[in-house]
């Protein structure tokens, strides 16, 4: 079935499946590393790109490209990449559109990593990257160079929930000849679509809200031409840090519900985040649906939603924090977000420990902010495990 112009939910649940002989409903695990050709001319038909048709696992699998598909048709782009985890998606994005010489800009409050691997590694490879708040354009208008290649904006960012101008950012990116990549991690396809908003690549730690379920790590880029989609996956082949079918049958599990699971967590967080920010404790809440988030109706207009991502500081910092951290107890404590379950965790000793003290709070990742990941539950539990535990205080 052609699911392109069917709904957001008719392609969660059908695009993508690969049709098999027995008429499986989902496409099965195909846990095979090779597929054998019929004669040595198949074989090399395959190679030399005039026949389609499975080589080997690393190069292709059909229960990979049955999720790729679908994530493709969700960000309406041209075609999509799995990948072994969303490090293995920034790194192959890095590594397929930088060259020595070239200089990226990027948000100061990027995912930690994404920023560690440009600045220790890439760095030794000649290429330059500058971080700036691009919730305000200026700054971004300001950093570019005339070898800037990449534009590469988080939006939300991870965890200062800062958001960025997605369709100003690509006009300032093409404006240069540069590309613009957004890392839609923490809005998930269902919130927003950066590709329609102009950008050219859009990847994702599918760990987060595409698989939902914290059983798994994995990422996955979609490109919007033919000719960065052949980039990414070339570079992917070479590279080797492909997604397993295993793997990739457990997020196409996953994403079926996104939008439900979406929703829901969003329904809680916006009963969360306002009790967060009435409670004496509390001395300043982040959450894009809050009208005090300063860019809300930045978020109103480019996103369908706003998730449940919430950052908040309480008025006691660190230590008020750890208190709250070490005493919840429906909440986990734990790194990752966008699953089923809710997640505590602490960015400036976890997540953005790599980060130099100085970049961090420069970013707004203050040493007492908290990230608070709502999950499905039900609310009234959430919020009676947030009551007890910031009871603690004082
Ligand atoms: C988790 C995360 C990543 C990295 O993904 P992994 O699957 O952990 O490798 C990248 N970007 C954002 C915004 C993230 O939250």
């Amino acid at each position: 079935m052609d699911t392109r112009n069917k709904g957001f939910n008719t392609k969660l649940v059908h695009a993508g499946i690969a049709e098999d002989a027995h008429g499986s409903v989902v496409t099965p695990i195909y846990q095979t590393s090779t597929f054998a050709f019929r004669n040595a001319q198949q074989g090399a038909n395959r190679f030399a790109g005039t026949e389609d048709g499975y080589i080997y696992t690393r190069i292709g699998n059909p229960t990979t490209a049955a999720l790729e598909e679908n994530v493709a048709q969700l960000e309406n782009g041209f075609g999509a990449t799995a990948m072994a985890s969303g490090m293995g998606a920034v790194s192959t994005v890095y590594l397929a559109l930088l060259s020595a010489g070239d200089h990226m800009v990027s948000t100061d409050s990027v995912y930690g990593p994404s920023r560690g691997l440009m600045e220790k590694h890439m760095s030794r490879f000649g290429v330059e990257s500058t971080y700036v708040d691009t919730s305000d354009l200026e700054n971004l208008r300001k950093a570019m160079k005339p070898n800037t290649r990449l534009v590469y904006v988080e939006s939300p960012s991870n965890p200062a929930m800062s958001v960025t101008d997605i369709a100003g950012a690509a006009a300032i990116a093409h404006a240069a000849g540069a590309l613009l990549v957004v890392d839609n991690t923490f809005a998930s396809p269902h919130l927003q679509k950066p590709l329609d908003l102009g950008a050219d690549l859009v990847l994702h730690s599918v760990t987060k809200f595409i698989n939902g379920h914290a059983d798994i790590v994995g990422g996955i880029v979609v490109s919007k031409t033919e000719a960065l989609h052949k980039q990414i996956r070339s570079m992917l082949v070479n590279l080797g840090a492909n997604m397993d079918p295993h793997q990739s049958y457990l997020v196409s599990r996953g994403l079926k519900t996104l939008a439900l699971r979406v929703e829901r967590a969003e329904e809680n967080a916006r009963k969360v985040a306002p009790w967060l920010e009435a409670h004496p404790q509390v001395a300043w809440v982040r959450y894009i649906g809050l009208p005090s988030h300063p860019q809300h109706d930045l978020a109103k207009r480019q996103m369908t939603g706003f998730g449940s991502m919430i950052a908040f500081e309480l008025k006691g910092g660190l230590e008020a924090g750890r208190l709250v951290m070490d005493n919840v107890q429906l909440a986990g404590l734990a790194v990752s977000l966008g699953g089923v379950e809710t997640l505590v965790s602490h960015p400036a000793s976890m997540t953005h420990a790599s980060m130099a003290r100085e970049n961090r709070l420069a970013a707004g990742i203050s040493d007492g902010l908290v990230r608070l990941s709502v999950g499905i539950e039900d609310v009234e539990d959430i919020l009676t495990d947030l009551d007890q535990a910031l009871g603690r205080i004082g």
